[in-house]
């Protein structure tokens, strides 16, 4: 995925099948977050070259529980994927020690975790929730205690169509009756609705995270870890403020 990049709804792009078919191994989150990448494999035969790191959930319906594929937001269910991972790696090169390399990652994962949970614990209860652009918040609400009880896109996917008029007074409603502070709009995806929302609830404007996608090596959110401790750095002191 190049950073920018709209995960639901990407392209395969020529030099990405290029990439895909000298691969040994494809890593995938699961199927309903990137249709594109299960439809390649299906049409190229490489359904044995792709992993999915979290194939559970099936159901496209964001708000069934469970359903929601953006679990790598949860360090503790990005151990179990690592672990999946690991075990992969380790049939495809037993030659190389993937099980110290695993050890190592899942003790930076538990610093990060750890560093999260101590920001998010000192926030008072009225502080904890927020509305998100899409639903892919969910994991990471649930792992420090906070709450999202509204998305501007109803839909799972980050890109659809512009949300209703009855929808926006629902959530205005919403963010004055449960004194919510905090719109977390897809960075470079459209923010139109958002900015509306925060102007006519009187809220500075929208915070624009990047959960879906790392940034080009070299700057903050460039690894997993990286993406993590900068969002939740940001997600943190505007909820603070
Ligand atoms: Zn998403």
């Amino acid at each position: 995925m190049p950073s920018h990049s709209e995960t639901h709804g990407y392209q395969i792009n020529p030099r990405d099948a290029r990439e895909l078919r000298r691969a040994t191994l494809i890593v995938g989150m699961n199927p309903n977050l990137e249709p594109w990448l299960e439809a390649w494999a299906k049409a190229n035969q490489r359904t044995d070259t792709l992993l999915w790191l979290y194939p559970e959930p099936r159901d496209h319906d964001a708000r069934a529980p469970g359903s929601d594929p953006h679990a790598w937001t949860n360090p503790a269910e990005a151990k179990k994927m690592v672990r999946v991972l690991a075990d992969r790696l380790a049939g495809i090169s037993p030659e190389i020690d993937t099980e110290n390399s695993y050890k190592q990652y899942v003790k930076e994962i538990d610093q990060v975790d750890l560093r999260l949970r101590e920001w998010f614990a000192e926030l008072p209860r009225e502080r904890r929730a927020f509305v998100s652009q899409h639903a892919n918040l969910g994991h990471f609400a649930a792992r420090y205690g906070l709450r999202v009880p509204g998305t501007i896109l109803t839909s799972s996917s980050a890109e659809s169509a512009d949300p209703s008029a009855r929808h926006f007074s629902g959530l205005l409603a919403l963010i004055r009756r449960e004194q919510i502070k905090v719109i977390v709009t897809d960075a470079g995806q459209n923010d139109a609705f958002a900015r509306r929302l925060t102007e006519d609830a009187g809220l500075p404007p929208p915070l624009a995270l990047s959960f879906e996608y790392l940034e080009p090596a070299g700057r903050p959110g460039d690894t997993w870890l990286s993406m993590m401790l900068h969002n939740g750095r940001r997600l943190h002191e505007a909820l603070r403020r």
